[in-house]
């Protein structure tokens, strides 16, 4: 193993920041790149969100090429480290790439409004994190408002994400009235605004875990208050343990104001203090992979498709799973075993694509793609012979009734919509007995992205027809009798032949689980 190659891996940290719209990622990142040098001015990131552009215009915000590629993975140097964060996109940008994105990190940072606790997309992006048993660091965000009481914050954590928790930090007064955090891990106080309360931004504690001497927050019940909890969490909490971070186990929970930038960059230095550099992937026989094999390999968990029609390109996002890569290097994509030269390829950084020479395992490169790559591809130099393990396929929520608009289209209606979803870009099933084509998605920008491929990869202009949210739920073959079928529970079948239920709502759902006790109904992930 080459020791020059093994630092350089152990240099990378590469992470997914996951939240509700609105908790404040796109504040932290922005800090975050402010850290590492990457942008001058916050605001940079912020411009660029798509959430500025109403939701139908989704391809005005594609047309600003560079945006959504360039903010899909962020590189930056911090401290000796070579940061990747991977963007999860929230709110119409939602979609299965989303969730694929949570395969190729090795950590995640989690960030909750303080006010409003743990909501509905922080809760399913954590789920699939869990599923990885990857670190999660939380990031307690809006501090200079009023939020929720942070005990029941974290009794929150415990109960509805039924992780356990472990506050590094700890805020001294909210709102208008914040003081300060009390740093038990570093045991330490960050003062918040240091030039009105004293003039230093951080004190030590001493033995007792108090301010030696005379300091104006001590005249504080605010103080006191957080003396008080702090010493009820060390008696009666979780205690701190780097094996259940590294699990997954135990959630290490800082407190903090992207806003004001209050405690992000204490986080960031915690963070990365436990944050695991790559760490070995499975293969589909379930063998890990060393990060530290000479050899280059890697796996595909996102295409991004070129909106610019003079160029039909698409991006392919590559995961580094081992070794190095060159430009230029001959690769085998295993699914075919043919032979790849990957001299058009890109790395990332904060504000431009530039063109990447070398990258090694915990890095990201995009690869320019005429059609080869598929969605979960492993690519591999030399004798590797490695195929990664498939990755996992997530319960559509949303669907669609898909017809083509010319009869006359057929052909290219159908290999269109078998490339996509061969490329993972929407999920599709068939009626039983008719046949229809009905798409599954977990957000609404796929569909807005499958129409528009059709229409400009394949020629095919489709009608689509909204079914509305369904539950999805299979059931195994030889258990079903299509009888069951109803109209609350329309029976389809998926790609593979496999039958499954599109249940109305959760009332539908409950009713048949009733009637027909004895028959087990799956999701996937
Ligand atoms: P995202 O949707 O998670 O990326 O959230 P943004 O970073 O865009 O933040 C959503 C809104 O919350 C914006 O108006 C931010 O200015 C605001 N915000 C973010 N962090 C803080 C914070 O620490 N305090 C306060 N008061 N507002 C914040």
């Amino acid at each position: 193993m080459d020791q020059k190659l093994k630092e350089e891996v152990q240099s990378r940290k590469t992470f997914a920041i996951i939240s509700h719209p609105d908790a404040g990622k796109t504040t932290i990142t922005e800090q975050l790149l402010l850290f590492g040098g990457a942008i001058r001015q916050a605001g940079t990131v912020k411009g660029k969100k798509s959430g500025k552009f109403a939701k139908s215009d989704w391809m005005e915000i594609e047309k600003q090429r560079g945006i959504s590629v360039t903010s899909s993975v962020m590189q930056f140097d911090y401290d000796g480290k070579r940061i990747n964060i991977l963007d999860t996109p929230g709110h119409e940008d939602f979609s299965e790439d989303t969730y694929r994105t949570l395969m190729a990190v090795d950590s995640a940072v989690m960030v909750i409004d303080s006010a409003k606790g743990i909501e509905p997309q922080t809760k399913k992006l954590f789920k699939v994190c869990r599923m990885r048993g990857i670190p999660i660091f939380t990031f307690i965000n809006k501090l200079d408002r009023d939020g929720q009481e942070p005990l029941d914050l974290l009794a929150e954590l415990e109960e509805v994400l039924e992780i356990d928790s472990y506050p590094m930090n700890w805020p001294i007064g909210m709102g208008k009235g914040l003081l300060g955090l009390y740093d038990n891990y570093h045991k330490k106080i960050e003062i918040h605004r240091p030039e009105e309360n004293g003039g230093e931004r951080f004190i030590d504690l001493n033995e007792d875990g108090e301010i030696e001497g005379d300091h104006p927050i001590k005249m504080s019940t605010l103080y006191d208050q957080a003396l008080e909890d702090v010493a009820l969490l060390n008696e009666a909490g979780n205690s701190f343990s780097e094996e259940r971070v590294a699990n997954g186990e135990l959630t290490p929970v800082f407190f903090g104001s992207a806003l004001t930038n209050f405690g992000v960059e204490t986080f960031l230095n915690t963070y990365l203090d436990f944050a695991p550099s790559p760490t070995a992937h499975r293969d589909e026989d379930g063998e890990a992979i060393s990060p530290y094999s000479d050899e280059f390999s890697g796996f595909i968990f996102k295409i991004q498709a070129n909106m610019n029609p003079a160029h039909r390109d698409r991006i392919a996002f590559v995961r580094i799973c081992s070794g190095e890569f060159d430009r230029g290097m001959d690769v085998t994509l295993a699914r075919t075993n043919k032979k790849i030269k990957l001299g058009n390829s890109t790395q990332f950084m904060a504000e431009s694509r530039e063109t990447v020479q070398k990258a090694v395992a915990g890095d990201i490169i995009g690869l320019y793609d005429t059609g080869n790559f598929q969605i979960g591809d492993t690519l591999y130099a030399g004798k590797m012979n490695v195929q990664y393990e498939k990755l996992p396929q997530f319960t559509p929520e949303m669907f669609m009734k898909v017809n083509a608009k010319n009869v006359m289209k057929q052909k290219s209606f159908h290999k269109g919509v078998n490339q996509l979803v061969q490329e993972g870009a929407i999920q599709l099933y068939r009626t039983f007995h008719t046949e229809d084509y009905i798409l599954g998605a977990v957000g609404q920008l796929q569909f807005e992205v499958f129409q528009y491929r059709m229409l400009h990869e394949y020629n095919a202009e489709v009608v689509m027809t909204p079914m509305g949210s369904k539950i999805a739920r299979w059931i195994k073959p030889e258990d079903l009798d299509e009888n069951m079928s109803s109209s609350r529970n329309l029976l389809v079948k998926d790609r593979h032949d496999q039958p499954l239920f599109l249940f109305e709502n959760q009332f539908a759902m409950r009713w048949f689980a009733d009637k027909y006790p004895d028959i087990e109904l799956t999701s996937l992930l």
